[in-house]
């Protein structure tokens, strides 16, 4: 029996008796376990023990999915903005053409009832911890254990005037849907002649090779229109696969691309097309400027992530929010820089999702959680032809209250092989199977 007092109803105007509404009560005949209070509404919850999970991306989706294979017993409740999650991993071969959008899209409603989760389309929109309520625009929903896993947000640069228009014009593309379609739409109408400026963006951001992976397609289209490429990082080298990388910029893309490390970009001249930096002004006709990132906003709305800081607190060896208790945060959301060297990738977000789930089944059979040991698998393109991967496995260290490194256990391939684009078509259909299936 779970008790909430008068002072949090009034406190929480959006659990008024005549609004109150509990998601997971949906469609539940029998309910035996009631969160009472004296002369107050009784929200009912179904029987055993609920989790929620706001985020249906590569850490939420994977979270209810396992949780539900380790114990249907447990109520798993998703709830996601979409009705479809549209995968960022694949999205640069959709705006170079070699996927279609459909087979990135994944319908969530399809893998509730795939496992038996309840899924809700809905927008959330608060928490109140203290009586484990999540707040939504399609009511309120009482959980045992919140798992959130918001993804990232885009830290716009107030200097350099992102108004909603101007965003609109010049995609980032790094949130996948409408976006990625809009910069396929730019990239087929590249000419012979035209500049491209792909600017990067600054550590920490959604995936460490992507942004590199992106300028050798860019290159790859370059070469094939007769354009150029200018690419703008304002860190100070490649920070993902770095050989690889460098090797296709020095050798396939020599004639077309140009990359400039350490590079301040400090206006922009939207009409002109002009790029203003540190190391002089770039003028080009397709603009793509990734900016720097930060925490998905609701990581922000729900108090998970610490004043003046962009990513929400963890403790490292459980992802329990070190904010709000029985709140677990997955994915790109989570301060990857205290707590892990693990990169903010699908891949970890999908496996760190069966970490969280697997011991919160343990946690609730009064077992012990486990440690977490995690691999981390990435496939890149470096041309339309050719990939390359890296491979890492993970473990926490007690020492440093760190997940990090296994020593040893990482390694990239001597060179881009058609092999290893061929395995990273697989891998993709895998993860999005693994995740969204
Ligand atoms: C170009 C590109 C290429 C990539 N390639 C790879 C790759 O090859 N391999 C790899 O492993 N990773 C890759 N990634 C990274 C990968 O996509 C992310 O790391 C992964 O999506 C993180 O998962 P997540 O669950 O943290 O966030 P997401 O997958 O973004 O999921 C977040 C979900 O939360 C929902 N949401 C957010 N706020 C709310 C709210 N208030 N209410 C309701 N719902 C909400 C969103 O709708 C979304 O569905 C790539 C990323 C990009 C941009």
């Amino acid at each position: 029996m779970k008790k909430l007092s008068r002072r949090h109803f009034v406190k929480n105007t959006a659990l008024s008796a005549t609004s109150l509404s509990i998601l997971g009560m949906a469609g539940c005949k029998k309910t035996t376990e009631k969160i009472n209070t004296d002369n107050q509404p009784t929200i009912n919850k179904k029987a055993g023990h609920t989790v929620v999970i706001a985020g249906g991306g590569y850490g939420g989706a994977t979270a209810a999915k396992y949780l539900k294979l380790l114990n249907p017993a447990i109520n798993v409740i998703l709830i996601d903005r979409n009705a479809e999650h549209v995968s960022c991993a694949m999205s640069n071969e959709v705006i170079f053409g070699l996927r279609d959008i459909s087979e990135i899209t994944m319908p969530l409603k399809k893998l509730a009832e795939k496992y038996g989760i309840e899924f809700k389309q809905a927008e959330v929109t608060g928490l109140d911890g203290e009586n484990k309520i999540l707040k939504t625009s399609a009511g309120d929903v009482a959980y045992d254990k919140l798992i959130v896993s918001p993804g990232i947000s885009m830290d716009y640069d107030t200097a350099l005037d992102f108004t909603t228009e101007r965003q609109k014009e010049i995609p980032h593309a790094w949130i996948a849907g409408a976006q990625t379609l809009q910069l396929k739409d730019m990239v087929n109408n590249i000419n012979a002649g035209d500049t491209i400026i792909f600017r990067t963006p600054l550590a920490l951001y959604r995936c460490p090779p992507g942004p590199y992976e992106r300028a050798c397609l860019f290159g790859n289209e370059a070469l094939k229109k007769g354009a150029k490429v200018i690419v703008l990082d304002p860190n100070p080298q490649i920070m993902s696969k770095k050989p690889l990388f460098e090797k296709a910029f020095n050798t396939l893309y020599k004639d077309v691309l140009t990359y400039y490390p350490n590079i301040e970009v400090t206006g922009i001249d939207y009409d002109k097309k002009i790029v203003k930096t540190n190391q002089g002004d770039f003028q080009g006709t397709l603009i793509n400027f990734v900016p720097d990132q930060k925490a998905g906003e609701l990581a922000f709305t729900l108090g998970l992530v610490e004043p003046g800081k962009k990513w929400a607190s963890v403790d490292a060896k459980s992802f329990e929010s070190t904010l709000i208790k029985d709140v677990y945060v997955i994915g790109d959301a989570i301060d990857t820089a205290t707590v892990t060297e693990m990169p903010k990738s699908g891949t970890i977000a999908n496996a760190t999702a069966k970490v969280v789930a697997e011991n919160l089944v343990r946690i609730f059979a009064g077992k012990e959680p486990k440690v977490p040991l995690v691999g981390n698998t990435c496939y890149s393109l470096v041309s339309d032809k050719e990939g390359i991967w890296i491979a890492t496995l993970y473990e926490y260290d007690e020492a440093k209250n760190k997940i990090v490194t296994r020593n040893g256990a990482n390694g990239i391939p001597k060179e881009a092989s058609v092999e290893n684009k061929i395995n990273g078509h697989s891998w993709g259909n895998n993860i999005l199977s693994d995740t969204f299936m």
